[in-house]
């Protein structure tokens, strides 16, 4: 038996992914690069139902699994605009997800139901600029004022924050810790919300990233998700989700590029014969393939043990996430060497990509907390 078990059902998905992907993504992704991937992008995603795949079709999702997200990055990957495929993620998991799983209905049919359409566009807020990893430790307020709560404080690196309609935001409720964390919904047209600097970013060109200030934003407390003081327990739960993805791009974005240096070491000649005949670029190559089919399979573990909520399943996914972030560091420049030239050439996609390498270890929860939680998941735990 294969693994993944692939069947009708999934292939005929990601059928319709490729197509959106051919037609929608591929021909714009170098003009998208130089003025950023437009709007429409989530409409045309909604409307072909790629917005809500694990959603219940209650809210307009179409209730699949995490094996229909890996299949939704691949393809989504395919279409060579890193940028876009992160901004439709954060639209269509990361801001979201914890909407669906701990909102009250009221919340999902107002900001759920349209995000999954793609006609509403959400951020995720947490990452402050006073630091990203160590969530319990944000600052950020909502202090609660009758039947509103009132919003102060700023957020960073935000993907989607320029062009968001609401922001799910990540913000102290209660005293110092975890403990005191809830989740907001943020309209962004609400007074006191502010965009602040458009961030330049080295690679992901066509997304945009921003830095968000809130001084005293009022919303009503019907807005939150959930229940007060769980919102780190959520984020936590809602970034096994959101590790899978980023592993799952990581191991496409690599198979793309390896496909691609494989076809240029087969076509180009030094000292008369092709670089494809040299033992040297033939063992690199081995190499190169073999850590990529081993950070697959660990992905792909990784979406079983979701899939079957596999209580364990956050180990993989951390190892899946930690696995992919650094083998994109060696695999990339590596494959950009054998582009000689080329590989320093902004025309040149293997080469641009070699420019990012580092963001995949740090998006989602950095390498160092992978090992973090790795560490004590497994070298804590006692043999039985
Ligand atoms: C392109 C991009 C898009 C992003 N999009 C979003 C978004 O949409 N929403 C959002 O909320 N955030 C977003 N982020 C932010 C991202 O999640 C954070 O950058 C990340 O969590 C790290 O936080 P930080 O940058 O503050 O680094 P810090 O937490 O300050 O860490 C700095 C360094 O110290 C290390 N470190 C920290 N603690 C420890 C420790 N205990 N032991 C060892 N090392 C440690 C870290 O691993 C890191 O290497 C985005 C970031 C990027 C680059």
């Amino acid at each position: 038996m294969s693994f993944p078990d692939w069947n009708e059902d999934h292939e005929a998905f990601r059928a319709t992914v490729r197509r959106f992907t051919r037609e929608e993504i591929r021909p714009h992704a170098d003009r998208w690069r130089q003025e950023g991937f437009p709007d429409e992008l989530f409409s045309k995603a909604g409307a072909l139902g790629l917005l809500g795949v694990r959603f219940d079709p209650k809210w307009g999702g179409s209730g699949l699994d995490h094996w229909y997200t890996v299949i939704l990055v691949e393809e989504l990957m395919r279409g060579r605009d890193i940028g876009a495929v992160v901004g439709l993620l954060v639209q269509c998991e990361m801001a979201t997800s914890v909407i669906h799983a701990h909102g009250s209905d009221e919340l999902r049919q107002e900001w759920l139901v349209p995000a999954i359409r793609g006609e509403r566009i959400a951020a995720l807020g947490v990452t402050e600029p006073g630091g990203g990893s160590d969530v319990a430790a944000l600052i950020t307020s909502a202090r609660r004022e009758g039947e509103e709560y009132v919003i102060r404080g700023g957020k960073i690196f935000i993907t989607n924050g320029v062009r968001a309609d609401f922001v799910t935001l990540a913000a102290r409720t209660g005293g110092p810790g975890a403990d005191g964390i809830s989740l907001l919904v943020v309209p962004t047209d609400t007074r006191g919300f502010q965009v602040g600097r458009r961030l330049e970013k080295l690679d992901l060109h066509s997304s945009d990233t921003a830095e968000l200030f809130f001084d005293d934003v009022r919303i009503p407390v019907r807005f939150r998700v959930g229940e007060e003081g769980r919102g780190f327990r959520y984020i936590m739960q809602a970034f096994q989700s959101e590790r899978l993805v980023l592993s799952t791009m990581v191991n496409a974005l690599c198979r793309d590029i390896l496909e691609e240096t494989r076809a240029y070491l087969e076509e180009r000649s030094a000292f008369g014969r092709k670089l494809a005949s040299m033992q040297v670029w033939r063992h690199r190559m081995a190499d190169l393939v073999t850590d990529l089919e081993a950070s697959e399979l660990l992905t792909y573990r990784a979406a079983d043990r979701l899939v079957s909520r596999d209580p364990g399943a956050e180990l993989s996914v951390s190892m899946a996430k930690l696995h992919a972030a650094e083998m994109v560091r060696r695999l990339i420049p590596d494959c950009a060497q054998a582009f000689g030239g080329y590989g320093f050439m902004e025309e040149n996609y293997v080469a641009r990509c070699s420019r990012g390498v580092q963001n995949w270890g740090v998006g989602a929860g950095t390498s160092e907390m992978m090992r973090e939680i790795i560490a004590k998941r497994w070298m804590d735990s006692r043999r039985p």
